[in-house]
């Protein structure tokens, strides 16, 4: 189970175990006769089914536990939710014996919290073969204070005129084996609970470049990305007052994305948070828009000011009427409502084309620019168009 650190700090150490023991009874009465549901540490539970018919059976029973850990649980007035990683192995089409068993399954459930899956069957690749994934668990916690992280700006585009109005900070882990994607260590990060550090230092560049940047642009903006532990463990706000503070800029020069999934898991505090943010002058935007669970009726109260369409609708925008369709009806929404939009991972031409004969202003993805290091941001991105429009 994860998040019990989270809620034992926020609700208490009863809350945390009334959490565990409701959610150890639901896992006793999915366990058919002959099956065993045992908790063996902690927060570790194992289930053993028994001769299931087919591996396809223990896979269902692992979905349905994931789904009952993220039911919503009620402790008095507080309302919280878990969340289940689970790891499935076979004896004996996978392991030899119990022991193997069970390290199979502890292996299998760290592959889904470092890939962030809810479960997954254990194959071989999960073991240190893989390197990137095992052994990337342990390096992480040690990434920051070693400067392992580089922080990478992919622009953001007018879709008229293809300049180049914002950047969007995204980080890399430069380990051993190269640069590794976030999605490949976020998890790990934020349960190693190094995730404050990220920010500080994401922000910390992020402010610091744009400091420089706005030379050449004195609307340019830079974005940065929040994880709901900015939100529910560190003072967002906080952080980022304390970096407006060491770096002499307009705050309005920083963007700060957070998803709707993460304003909605604590709708109070993600109001209070993005509201705070925009107190400060810094703008709000919800990045991967329309992949969360529905927020129209929130999204009126929401303080923001930008929205990023997520790129599963952009993608297909060209060829899926029906995609064309939401997106067409997303854009309207967002004016409606004096939002900016952004369209995110548009890879050619025409998708570019076509979102700006929809009324789409700022665009987003490969086709324009991928991911680059600062310095050659600064050079291809702001200097030459300095040169291009003097
Ligand atoms: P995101 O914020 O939605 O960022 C967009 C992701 O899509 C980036 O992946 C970007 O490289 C990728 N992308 C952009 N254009 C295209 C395109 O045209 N096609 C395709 N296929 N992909 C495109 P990246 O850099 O791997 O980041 C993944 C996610 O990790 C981000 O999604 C964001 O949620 C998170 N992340 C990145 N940097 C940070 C950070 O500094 N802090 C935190 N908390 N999260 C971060
Ligand atoms: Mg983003
Ligand atoms: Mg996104």
């Amino acid at each position: 189970l994860n998040g019990l650190n989270k809620i034992n700090n926020r609700f208490g150490y009863l809350a945390g175990d009334t959490a565990i023991e409701i959610f150890h009874q639901k896992l006793q009465a999915i366990a058919r006769p002959g099956d065993k549901a045992i908790r063996i540490g902690g927060t570790l539970f194992a289930l053993l089914v028994k001769d299931p018919m087919h591996e396809g059976h223990t896979l269902l029973a692992a979905e349905k536990i994931a789904q009952l850990a993220s039911e919503w649980i009620h402790i008095a007035k507080i309302r919280l939710r878990l969340e289940a990683n689970i790891g499935v192995s076979l004896l004996p089409s996978l392991a030899d014996s119990a022991e193997e068993l069970i390290q199979q399954a502890e292996i299998g459930q760290r592959f889904c919290r470092t890939v962030d899956e809810r479960f997954a069957l254990y194959q071989e690749k999960f073991d240190n073969k893989d390197g990137t994934v095992t052994h990337s668990l342990f390096d992480a916690k040690h990434a920051i204070e070693n400067g392992e992280f580089r922080v990478m700006y992919q622009p953001k585009v007018d879709l008229k005129t293809s300049e180049p109005i914002g950047a969007e900070a995204l980080v890399r882990w430069q380990s051993g084996e190269g640069l590794i994607s976030p999605q490949n260590f976020l998890s790990e990060l934020e349960r190693s609970r190094a995730m404050a550090h990220l920010l500080q230092f994401v922000a910390n560049s992020a402010a610091r470049d744009v400091s420089r940047w706005c030379r050449y642009k004195d609307d340019f903006s830079i974005s940065i990305n929040a994880t709901s532990s900015d939100i529910e463990d560190t003072d967002l706000v906080e952080v980022l007052k304390g970096v407006l503070g060491m770096w002499d800029i307009d705050p309005s020069r920083i963007i700060v994305e957070v998803t709707e999934t993460m304003v909605m898991n604590d709708i109070d505090k993600g109001i209070d948070t993005l509201r705070g943010l925009q107190e400060l002058g810094i703008r709000t935007s919800i990045d991967d828009f329309g992949t969360g669970y529905s927020s129209l009726a929130y999204l009126r109260d929401l303080p923001i000011d930008e929205i990023k369409l997520d790129r599963s609708f952009i993608k297909s925008v060209t060829e899926d009427a029906i995609d064309k369709r939401i997106v067409r009806t997303l854009i309207a929404l967002a004016k409606a409502m004096d939002l900016s939009v952004v369209a995110e991972g548009i890879e050619d031409k025409k998708t570019a084309v076509a979102l700006a004969m929809m009324g789409c202003k700022i665009g987003q993805g490969y086709y324009f620019g991928k991911p680059i290091p600062a310095k050659q941001f600064e050079d291809e991105w702001l200097k030459k168009a300095t040169v291009e429009t003097t």
